[in-house]
């Protein structure tokens, strides 16, 4: 171990104090630093790429709050129409002229939806859009994928039970089996296995969900053709394909991965990005489909702070910019380069070591095969990643604490951030394979 560890002592003793107060001192497990070393950062500020912890340390930060913040911390537009939005009041349960606002924009840049309505999470878009699904086909079960994941909904916490492809079992106590059994696990990936079970069970599947990029699990890059065999298969059974967007959404082009795949299915899901660091998410579909939707049709759904002004304009300032020609193009590239000197240095010593990528999503894969399946993943790849977490933390530089987790790069990190990480990253590589 490295002397000079960066001091922690302000944020131990919150979380101490934290552990009396929250289930593990946390309001969400991951941020409990349990499969890396050290109690977790109490962050006080963020601005541009770079965030403080409670005793000072900075850090160049590749989590930005799971995904968000795209345009990285303290986003000067997206501060000001908040700011100006908040001081007219906060919420009214009405509609208000920003929610149309947001709604018009992301309607019109988007060829694959007609209407939208927004929630307050990830978790309680893809509940809605279950829901909806289930609805609008008078069917009740749902396939979902092994290594993508969906929010807390009870359906889907599940895992698949024994044998290559059966009936869920749940994966959180609370969750009945009723409920687990519903749904229908697969391994990604898996052309036969997949045709195979949708053919038998047509009648009772309402929907097929999935993550077009899964992001959740590692970065498990699928096959465009698999996806396409996915929509075109469901297509001809009558079952609604789902595209769980909460990350990819707004993150790998303002289309998302339907877009940049080219696939229209039946109901996207959004978060993180569209809120703009504010509690927002939203389901999206054909005008027919969302017309089964209370209160113009009979599947209920609602949300007392949904569509509040202020989350609105978060969601409005973060997505103009995101329009802006190039805006992606040149995320993308700066990615592309960053990983580059990553893997040119780690490719000149022979460390084990890929970094696959989405747009401005990055995973560090040690292993040089290509993964496309949970499964693949192995469990001791864990212990090396939880080196380079420590390590880099000593060095200013933050990544989410799993090595389950992918980074993002936000268009706030400039060039010269991400050359500094990348140096920082290659000599902490030295030591995790040392
Ligand atoms: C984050 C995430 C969710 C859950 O969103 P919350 O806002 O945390 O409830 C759902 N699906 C995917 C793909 C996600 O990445």
């Amino acid at each position: 171990m490295r002397k000079n560890l960066i001091d922690r002592t302000t944020s131990a003793k919150l979380f101490e104090e934290a552990k009396k107060y929250f289930p593990g001192g946390v309001n969400s497990p991951v941020r409990a630093f349990k499969s890396v070393s050290g109690p977790p950062l109490f962050i006080k500020k963020g601005e541009g790429c770079r965030i403080t912890d409670e005793d000072n340390n900075v850090y160049i930060d590749f989590c930005c709050s799971w995904g968000p913040l795209i345009l990285g911390h303290n986003n000067e537009a997206v501060r000001n129409y908040v700011t100006e939005t908040v001081a007219k009041g906060t919420s009214f349960g009405t509609p208000t002229r920003l929610g149309n606002e947001l709604g018009k924009m992301i309607l019109e840049n988007h060829a694959y939806i007609e209407k939208m309505r927004f929630v307050s999470s990830g978790t309680e878009a893809v509940m809605s859009a279950l829901r909806l699904a289930r609805g609008y086909t008078g069917k009740s079960k749902i396939i979902k994928f092994e290594g993508c994941y969906h929010g807390h909904v009870d359906a889907l916490l599940v895992k698949a039970g024994s044998g290559l492809a059966t009936f869920g079992v749940s994966t959180s106590a609370g969750v009945p089996e009723a409920v687990a059994g519903d749904t229908i696990v697969l391994p990604l990936d898996n052309d036969a296995l997949l045709k195979e079970i949708l053919e038998k069970y047509a009648d009772d599947i309402a929907a097929v969900i999935l993550e077009p990029i899964p992001a959740n699990n590692g970065l498990l890059l699928q096959r465009p053709c698999w996806l396409k065999d996915l929509r075109e298969l469901t297509r001809k059974l009558n079952i609604l394909l789902i595209f769980d967007e909460v990350i990819s959404g707004f993150r790998v082009s303002f289309e998302g991965a339907a877009g940049n795949y080219v696939i229209q299915p039946d109901i996207l899901t959004y978060g993180k990005i569209i809120g703009g660091g504010m509690p927002v998410g939203a389901y999206a579909a054909s005008a027919e489909i969302m017309s089964h939707i209370a209160p113009e049709g009979d599947v209920y759904q609602a949300g007392t702070l949904s569509a509040n002004p202020v989350a609105m304009a978060a969601g409005f300032a973060t997505c103009q910019q995101l329009l802006r020609p190039g805006f992606y193009e040149n995320l993308e590239s700066k990615t592309t380069n960053f990983i580059s000197r990553i893997l040119n240095y780690s490719g000149k010593k022979g460390y084990e070591i890929s970094i696959p990528q989405a747009g401005s999503i990055f995973w560090f894969a040690f292993t040089r095969e290509k993964i496309t399946r949970a499964d693949q993943i192995q469990s001791e790849s864990m212990d090396k990643f939880k080196i380079l977490h420590h390590e880099l933390l000593q060095r200013g530089v933050y990544l989410g604490p799993s090595g389950y987790e992918v980074g993002f790069v936000s268009a706030a990190h400039t060039e010269a951030d991400l050359e500094e990480a990348a140096q920082k990253i290659c000599d902490c590589l030295d030591i995790v394979f040392r």
